[in-house]
């Protein structure tokens, strides 16, 4: 199976998935698994700097508010904002190997931490949680949502 090449800067949204995650043969699915590792490690890693990134700025902050002042935690306030921007906007769950949707888009109709079938009001049928999306998402996304396909045993 190929994957569509995004063709111009248009959103990228492509059509639903044709196929979901019963259509697959297991060799199929491993081969998905192992194709989206890289993008997975990456996502984590960048992730952690982010959030190193936002501590650093914020305890720079705080030292500063409470007259700590030393002329390095102006350097380290600047520094660590300037690295956050930098790395949010480098954090990309990239599209499913499988299906091609975004992996981090909007709760679909599978659970992104258990795989199971979401119910109404974005509760899982499986596990239960009620999930929220956007910036600060309450999940960890080991399935794709939109089609079922296992991507990550650790999440992202
Ligand atoms: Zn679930
Ligand atoms: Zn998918």
């Amino acid at each position: 199976m190929s994957i569509p090449v995004m063709r111009s800067f248009r959103l990228y949204r492509p059509k639903p998935p044709s196929r979901f995650v019963t259509d697959y043969s297991d060799a199929e699915k491993a081969d998905f698994k192992a194709r989206y590792q890289k993008v997975g490690k990456t996502y984590r890693i960048v992730g952690k700097i982010v959030l190193g990134a936002f501590a650093l700025s914020f305890m720079s902050i705080l030292c500063i508010a409470f007259r700590l002042s030393s002329p390095v935690l102006h350097w380290t306030a600047g520094l660590g904002m300037v690295l956050f921007f930098t790395f949010f906007f480098a954090l990309n769950a990239g599209p499913c190997p499988a299906c091609s949707q975004l992996v981090d888009s909007e709760v679909g109709l599978y659970c992104p931490e258990c795989g199971g079938k979401m119910g109404k009001d974005r509760r899982c049928l499986s596990c239960g949680k009620t999930l929220w999306g956007g910036e600060t998402r309450n999940y960890r996304i080991k399935y794709c949502t939109s089609c079922g396909v296992h991507l990550d045993d650790k999440g992202i």
